[in-house]
């Protein structure tokens, strides 16, 4: 059988059910509250089309007359006050479900980013913390709540028209069922698929939108701007085209619906007029009474088709939410105290997800601690995807990666503290030298700071600065050269004191002699650390006890820098490259 989307993520979920089940008496209540907002509503009206219908024929009894006139006021007044209150117990509802299930979030992303890193993307987090939660509340409010009450309403009105003709009750059953189940079912259907569309086509035109805004010199460059946006404006009146039908199609829903609220209207009229005539005592005075209360169910009904429709945002969220739960149930090993902490890389085989090709082949590797090795390798040959293996930020598909007999993706955030990483391109924040430095360490003192800027050569240069540590760094940091922000982010590891340290091509675009000063720093600096250094020139590599070639995805040469000099045709070949450029 067919199923609503929304109703297939809610089976699996585990996010909202246990709350529906803790908080049931106020969502009871709040639903009951609904429902009589709009029972008073048509009461008002129906006895109000009585009070008229009676008022214009001469009644027998001034009660007749006396007990409307109060039932008046009292639905009157009734109606606000319900519906009030209605608002304040679904609102009150709705919220404390909502900061229940922020904190819930937030306590799992704060388990661990690491974990939450590899497993999400960016645009999924942002979207979690943004929107998702958002749309539950809306789900509640402008979907669940409404249907429900409508449905209440629904029996209402069929059963309380049983009692006056069993006929027509059923006739109102199977005219009601169109506008309660057909119309809604229709929109969720026909209107499901565009948006499904849609929100593609948003996804896709905003992805190459922030791309393409990323590399708007190289298009401005290659003089070919204009071939840019004639291929966006192409692609966003797709997106135009779309929205467009589902506008359409909901002014027609809409139209159809009232037209439809018409008949039954017009079938209300018939069947009073039809009954009542000629009953004693007034006959027609209860054709308006039963027309005019159609009119406040209309509100509660005409709601519907939306409120369906507005599911398949809602299955989105709430699938997400659900997938998190799942995915984040891993928690962090901590690494033995007092273990040597040499990594062993074990029959390591690793592919990229919906990549068929090894990046790294059977690779088997162990390096003790305090060892300096340096990791060679064609572009592309997989040495940075073996950095973030060590580091535990990508788990092997086959073999291990352990660190003190612990696999490294097991560690989560506290790797950080083993084992400290120097990108190619380092990043500094938008806040003063000191903050920017303290990164490693935040409780270190401003003197401990000063050392280590000492250490990796950076101290003459902030003292000359005005404002000394309290300088700004502009954002990105572009006010310090390369060489100097890789001199920064030494001087954070430095602070950190991780006993590993881990180079990805830390010198990459620096002119010799600022690589060659820089590398010096380095291994002077890191000399009671692992060092794993990952680099294509070998300008430095005889400080090095060991130094490796990853080849397809295998160790190719492995070796200190002598022995490879003298047994590797491959490895001369190379330093003579390298030192005669
Ligand atoms: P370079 O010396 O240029 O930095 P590298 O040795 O560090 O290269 P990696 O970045 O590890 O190489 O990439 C190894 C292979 O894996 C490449 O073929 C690359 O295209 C592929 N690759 C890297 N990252 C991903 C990713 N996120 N998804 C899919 N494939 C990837
Ligand atoms: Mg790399």
């Amino acid at each position: 059988m067919f199923k609503i989307p929304l109703f297939k993520a809610f089976e699996k979920d585990t996010w909202i059910k246990p709350f529906l089940k803790q908080y049931k008496r106020s969502l009871y209540l709040a639903l009951f509250l609904g429902f009589m907002t709009f029972f008073c509503a048509g009461a008002l009206m129906f006895v109000s089309g009585y009070l008229i219908s009676r008022a214009a024929s001469i009644p027998e009894n001034i009660l007749l007359i006396y007990i409307p006139i109060v039932l008046t006021r009292a639905f009157g007044i009734g109606r606000p006050v319900f519906r009030y209150i209605e608002r304040l117990t679904s609102h009150n509802w709705v919220l404390r479900l909502t900061s229940t299930l922020r904190l819930k979030l937030y306590t799992v992303l704060e388990k661990d980013a690491i974990f939450f890193k590899r497993n999400f993307k960016i645009g999924d987090i942002l979207g979690l913390l943004a929107e998702d939660i958002n749309h539950i509340e809306n789900l509640y409010l402008r979907t669940v709540f409404p249907t429900i009450i409508a449905w209440i309403l629904y029996a209402f009105v069929v059963i309380g028209l049983g009692f006056y003709s069993l006929w027509f009750a059923l006739v109102m059953a199977l005219l009601l069922f169109v506008v309660v189940f057909v119309f809604p079912l229709y929109s969720v259907l026909l209107n499901g698929a565009r948006q499904e569309k849609e929100k593609q086509l948003k996804n896709a035109l905003y992805t190459d939108l922030t791309d393409n805004v990323m590399g708007v010199s190289d298009w401005i460059f290659s003089q070919r701007g204009t071939d840019y946006v004639t291929s966006y404006v192409a692609n966003e009146q797709q997106l135009y085209d779309i929205q467009n039908e589902l506008r359409k199609f909901n002014r027609i829903r809409n139209f159809l619906l009232q037209l439809y609220f018409g008949l039954i209207a017009i079938s209300l009229i018939l069947w009073t007029s039809q009954r009542f005539v000629g009953d004693h005592g007034g006959a027609a005075n209860w054709i308006a009474a039963f027309v005019l209360s159609l009119f406040p169910l209309i509100d509660a009904f005409a709601v519907l088709p939306d409120a369906a429709q507005e599911t398949n945002i809602y299955k989105d969220s709430l699938e997400r939410l659900n997938g998190l739960a799942e995915k984040a149930e891993v928690s962090p090993t901590t690494l033995p105290e007092a273990a040597a902490l040499d990594l062993r890389i074990k029959q390591v085989s690793f592919s990229y997800p919906n990549e068929t090709k090894n990046v790294l082949d059977q690779l088997d590797l162990v390096i003790p601690q305090g060892e300096k090795m340096a990791i060679l390798g064609r572009s592309g040959s997989g040495k940075s995807t073996l950095a973030s293996l060590i580091r535990g930020d990508l788990t092997p598909t086959k073999g291990s990666v352990e660190l003190a007999g612990i696999p490294t993706n097991q560690l989560g955030d506290s790797i950080s503290d083993t084992i400290g990483v120097i990108q190619q391109t380092p990043y500094l924040f938008r806040t003063t030298i000191l903050n920017n430095v303290r990164l490693g360490n935040e409780a270190a003192s401003e003197a401990e700071v000063w050392d280590v800027l000492d250490r990796v050569g950076l101290k003459t240069l902030v003292e000359q600065l005005p404002e000394g540590l309290q300088t700004m760094v502009d954002e990105a940091g572009l006010r310090f050269s390369g060489g100097e922000r890789h001199r920064m982010a030494l001087a954070r590891i430095l602070l950190k004191d991780t006993p590993i340290v881990l180079l990805d091509e830390p010198t990459v675009g620096l002119d010799p002699i600022t690589e060659q000063a820089l590398i010096d720093t380095f291994f002077s600096q890191l000399s009671d650390k692992t060092v794993i250094w990952i680099t294509h020139h070998l300008q430095g590599i005889d400080q090095m006890q060991r130094v490796i070639f990853i080849e397809n995805g295998k160790l190719e040469l492995s070796g200190s820098p002598q022995e490879l000099f003298e047994t590797s045709s491959r490895y001369r070949k190379l330093k003579s490259i390298d030192e005669g450029r």
